[in-house]
């Protein structure tokens, strides 16, 4: 699976590729800045979709860079089981919700 740079600031997003092996920080080519790495899940928000840009940076913020959530865990004689992937809110509102649900999900380094 391959990833994703994002600036938010932009609001831009660029295809990398699945090139782990160069897995580098990357500057934005028009602001400067180090740019976000988030899964190729990632789906942009239009540019001018300032509410859509402003719940997908306050998900990354909380450690969703849009990485396979699974609804549910659990535990069978055999294995654990992972299924069903939760989608990604749009709305501020579904979002808080969905950090507060996931937050043991989430990825923050
Ligand atoms: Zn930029």
């Amino acid at each position: 699976m391959g990833y994703k740079n994002v600036c938010f600031d932009c609001r831009k997003a660029f295809n990398q590729g699945t090139d782990y092996e160069n897995f580098r920080k990357t500057k934005c080519p028009k602001c400067g800045i180090i740019m976000k790495e988030v899964s190729q899940l990632f789906r942009p928000p239009k540019h001018n979709d300032i509410k859509k840009w402003e719940v997908a940076k306050y998900l990354m913020e909380n450690g969703f860079l849009y990485q396979h959530v699974f609804e549910k865990i659990y535990k069978t004689e055999k294995a654990i089981v992972f299924e069903d992937y939760a989608t990604y809110p749009e709305n501020m509102r579904d979002a808080k919700e969905f950090v507060e649900k996931y937050k043991n999900r989430s990825i923050l380094d």
